[in-house]
C-alpha cells in the first residue's frame, strides 16, 4: 500500500517499460527487479527536476535601464513613471519588498525616480522648516531653529557670500 503511494507522480508507464525492455535483454532474477525498480525510479526522478521550469522571469526594460533620472520602469510590464509602488500594488498585486525578492533586486534598489525623489526631500525640508519657524514663534524654541547652525561655513574673507 505505502509503495503505491510512493510512484504517485512518477511515470509508472515509463519506470514499467525500461523495466520491461531490460529484463527482456538481461538475465535478471526476480530478486533483482524491485532493486532494477528502485533505481530506474530514481534516474528518472532526477532527470525530471532539472527540466521542471526554474522558472527564469524576462524583465520588460533591461534591469540597469529600469531606474532613469526622472523615470522609473516597471519591470512586469515596462509602465514608467515617478514611483512604482503604487502601480504595483494596483496593477500586479505586488508590495515592493514582493516585486524586489521577485527580482533579485536590492532593498535599495530604487523604486522612485532619484531626480522626484530628490524633489520630494527638498519639499519636506522647506515644510518642515516653515513649521519650525512658526513652532518657534508660537513659543517653543528648543524646537530647533529654522537655520541650521552646524556647519556654518568659516573664513568669509574669501570673498564668499556666507552668512553674517
Ligand atoms: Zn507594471
Amino acid at each position: 500500500m505505502a509503495a503505491d503511494a510512493k510512484y504517485q507522480g512518477v511515470y509508472p508507464q515509463l519506470v514499467a517499460k525500461i523495466i520491461a525492455s531490460y529484463v527482456s535483454h538481461h538475465n535478471v532474477t526476480a530478486e533483482q527487479i524491485p532493486e532494477l525498480i528502485g533505481s530506474v525510479h530514481r534516474a528518472i526522478d532526477a532527470l525530471g527536476r532539472p527540466v521542471e521550469p526554474p522558472r527564469t522571469l524576462t524583465p520588460a526594460v533591461p534591469i540597469r535601464r529600469s531606474v532613469q533620472h526622472d523615470a522609473v520602469i516597471c519591470l512586469e510590464c515596462g509602465w514608467k513613471g515617478k514611483m512604482l509602488r503604487r502601480h504595483l500594488s494596483t496593477r500586479h498585486g505586488l508590495s515592493s519588498d514582493q516585486y524586489l525578492k521577485r527580482w533579485s533586486l536590492s532593498s535599495d534598489h530604487p523604486l522612485t525616480a532619484p531626480a522626484y525623489s530628490a524633489q520630494r526631500s527638498t519639499l519636506a525640508r522647506e515644510l518642515g522648516l516653515g513649521r519650525g519657524r512658526r513652532q518657534s514663534v508660537a513659543g517653543s524654541p528648543a524646537a530647533g531653529g529654522a537655520r541650521p547652525r552646524r556647519g556654518r561655513p568659516r573664513g568669509s574673507r574669501s570673498g564668499a557670500a556666507t552668512r553674517p
